[in-house]
């Protein structure tokens, strides 16, 4: 007999998030990125969760509206955005879907894929997605297309954080080699330094935990967002975003995020974690300090507590998972 889902309720909801704030707020570990020296001078005591149910109840603790740097977490709408203009195979052919299992920033990852940048999801496919984005050639028009589809996923207007914007374009030498390697290869479908501009932007952008699990929500409600109640993207993307997200959301450390947590999710050094429970919810977390790998402390265990206590895990038959050990209580 097929598995049915799990119904869950938004009084479990609320329940998971609030017990999740409590067991995580007090966490240590990990520290802000210092690569970009404005994401070293964020508060690292801010923490907020926030799920988007598929009915647009919005569920939320802590800072769940205080605005943070974007960063990586821009890669995911821009791979939409680009699967929208070229649809899901065009992404496939021009950029890839394949994990690297390196950083984000890896020019090795480049190196030995330079047929293809591998996924929209790292750095080197990010670039190539903001090169692909339509009307190329014209720098301000593919701008107000980024930020317009955001806005769209996310029910609010993102805005540039100055500060991060200049301090990020002073330290871009690693990822300008990258669109200059991507132009080498013919990986790269539009100016090269304006392509790289935009990926800096758009990772520049601030945004909000409610935000992030809005646009969660709008992926794992296959394109139609809950909150402005709009078909955003075509349904068919939504399953290929997902796969993406799954494959690479946490770099050369998803399979061990998938392992523990049982959700496809995506992060960014900005201290924001977005994760899709496609048919029940979006879900974001941020805290600023970080793993070696770039990803947040605690909004990684914010989400797997609110796992736990929801009994869920995407890899089960009905996503009903008890498991006995409480992410919080783990001995590393
Ligand atoms: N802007 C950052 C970079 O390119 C984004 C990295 C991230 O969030 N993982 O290095």
């Amino acid at each position: 007999m097929a598995a049915s889902h799990k119904e869950i309720t938004a009084a479990e909801v609320r329940a998971a998030v609030e017990s999740a704030y409590e067991k995580v707020r007090g966490a240590t570990g990990g520290k802000n990125a210092d690569y970009i020296p404005y994401l070293a001078s964020v508060d690292p005591s801010l923490f907020g969760i926030s799920v988007c149910l598929l009915d647009g109840t919005v569920i939320s603790a802590g800072d769940a509206r205080c605005t943070f740097g974007i960063e990586s977490v821009s890669k995911v709408p821009t791979a939409i955005l680009a699967m929208r203009e070229y649809g899901a195979l065009g992404v496939l052919e021009k950029v890839g879907a394949d994990a690297t299992g390196l950083p984000f920033n890896s020019i090795m990852a480049l190196l030995l894929e330079k047929d293809r940048p591998s996924t929209p999801l790292v750095n080197a496919g990010a670039i190539a997605a903001c090169s692909l984005v339509e009307p190329v050639g014209d720098a301000e028009g593919k701008w107000a297309t980024i930020v317009g589809n955001i806005a769209e996923l996310t029910g609010a207007e993102p805005q540039i954080i100055p500060e991060l914007y200049a301090s990020e374009s002073a330290n871009d030498f690693n990822n300008r080699s990258i669109a200059w390697l991507l132009r080498s290869y013919g990986r790269i479908y539009d100016d090269p330094d304006m392509s790289l501009d935009l990926y800096t932007r758009q990772c520049s952008l601030g945004t909000t935990a409610e935000q992030l699990a809005v646009m969660g929500a709008t992926i794992a409600n296959d394109g139609y967002n809950p909150v402005t109640n709009r078909q955003v993207f075509d349904a068919e993307l939504a399953p290929r975003i997902t796969s993406l997200i799954t494959t690479v959301g946490f770099y050369e450390r998803t399979g061990d995020w998938l392992y523990k947590s049982g959700i496809p999710a995506k992060s960014g050094v900005g201290g924001g974690v977005l994760g899709v429970m496609p048919g029940m919810f979006g879900i974001a977390a941020f805290s600023p300090p970080l793993d070696e790998a770039g990803n947040s402390v605690k909004a990684q265990l914010a989400i797997r507590e609110v796992m736990h206590e929801l009994g869920l895990n995407i890899f089960a038959a009905s996503r009903l998972c008890i498991c006995e050990c409480r992410p919080t209580e783990e001995r590393s």
